[in-house]
């Protein structure tokens, strides 16, 4: 019997007679323990990830009148209802709230502190039994909390709706960039399936990459409580992971179907619909750490023309772009050349071209960690 249900999540009005509202379509027996939630459009200008949750839907709901849905799943396929009516002089935003210009998914709840303090005296020697007290003390957290503006109660809903899974894929896109995947690194590797299918060229590990994103509001907790209680077992219970689908203009069929097959295959996998996956494809490359990333940025204003495109391995010292000045007193200082200080794997480009002093340009992954713990590792 098919259990697909569709639900209705209303935010609070910020304006008077303006509520708005989050969709989130549930397939699977509720009483099953393994859960999986899948959000796309956080970034609400990130169309990669609506066209893969389209193609999702159309492969869980056959999967579904089957009967082969064996956990639960959960789809939020706009999990930003905010972001996506931010229209402005023709062009759809939905990165920033316009109401204090915070990125959607930077600052999400970080519920570890309170966490702590109340099942510091009922953890115990067996982790299933931890981790059962740690999501029923997370679910009460959660209830108890009144977020003050929308973006925090969107925030608030969606780790609600979250919190107790033990995947949960977040669906982003970059500028112009390769498949790539940002993990916790006690996740690796054993998310190590995960790059695999979805055929990631990069993989980027932190345990705290300083500013909160979604995917470490839901994983984060775990570690950071394994680490503050050492005498009790706490596993790395929740898979969470930003899959970023390549480019902002890669926008097809034929990506949406190929990226939802492969997180059908991964869900396969893992338990949560019946039937055998096919072989998993190798990995691409190894993970590398988040602190490793070179940001290449512009020394110089100008028009950025790249000499280099995502995906390209890159040697220290190689020319990655040009910055052109057109209006350089002399002819040689018309051009700045743009090198990489790092070997690694060039995985995002700017789309727009355009270089001021400071502005990021690209990113390169590499090996070797450029920043201390602690700094913020992401960028606006
Ligand atoms: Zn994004």
């Amino acid at each position: 019997m098919a259990t697909k249900n569709i639900k209705q999540y209303y935010l609070p009005a910020s304006s008077p007679g303006n509520s708005r509202t989050l969709t989130a379509i549930y397939y699977g027996n509720h009483s099953r323990p393994n859960k999986a939630y899948i959000q796309a459009g956080l970034h609400a200008n990130e169309a990669p990830g609506f066209m893969a949750m389209h193609h999702l839907i159309d492969k869980l709901d056959a999967a579904d009148k089957a009967d082969q849905i064996t956990g639960q799943i959960i789809l939020v396929p706009v999990a930003n209802p905010i972001g996506i009516s931010q229209w402005r002089d023709q062009r759809l935003e939905g990165r920033f709230d316009f109401y204090n210009s915070v990125n959607f998914n930077r600052e999400h709840l970080d519920l570890t502190e309170r966490i702590a303090n109340r099942v510091k005296d009922r953890l115990g020697s067996d982790p299933d039994e931890n981790v059962a007290v740690i999501r029923k003390t997370m679910a009460k957290t959660l209830e108890s909390i009144t977020p003050e503006d929308e973006a925090g109660c969107l925030k608030h809903l969606l780790l609600s709706l979250s919190y107790d899974a033990e995947i949960v894929l977040d669906l982003h896109c970059d500028d112009q960039a390769v498949m790539h995947v940002y993990l916790g690194t006690p996740l690796w590797p054993d998310a190590a399936d995960l790059s695999a299918q979805l055929g990631a060229e990069v993989t980027l590990l932190a345990e705290d990459s300083g500013v909160t994103p979604f995917d470490e509001a839901c994983s984060r907790i775990w570690w950071q409580l394994a680490s503050r209680f050492p005498d009790h077992p706490i596993p790395p219970t929740c898979l969470s992971a930003t899959v970023e689908f390549r480019g902002i203009t890669d926008v097809t069929h034929e990506y949406g179907n190929f990226d939802a097959e492969n997180i059908f295959r991964f869900l396969q996998r893992r338990h949560f619909i019946d039937g055998k996956a096919p072989d998993l494809p190798a990995l691409r490359n190894d993970a590398t750490p988040l602190r490793g990333v070179a940001h290449v940025k512009a020394p110089v204003p100008g028009v950025v023309v790249f000499l280099k495109n995502p995906g390209d391995r890159i040697k220290k010292g190689a020319a990655i772009a040009e910055i052109i000045n057109p209006v350089a007193e002399k002819s040689e200082d018309r051009i700045t050349v743009v090198r990489s200080e790092i070997d690694g794997i060039l995985f995002s480009t700017r789309t727009d071209h355009y270089a001021r002093p400071g502005r990021i340009l690209a990113k390169i992954a590499g090996k070797t960690p450029l920043k201390d713990k602690g700094e913020n590792l992401l960028t606006l």
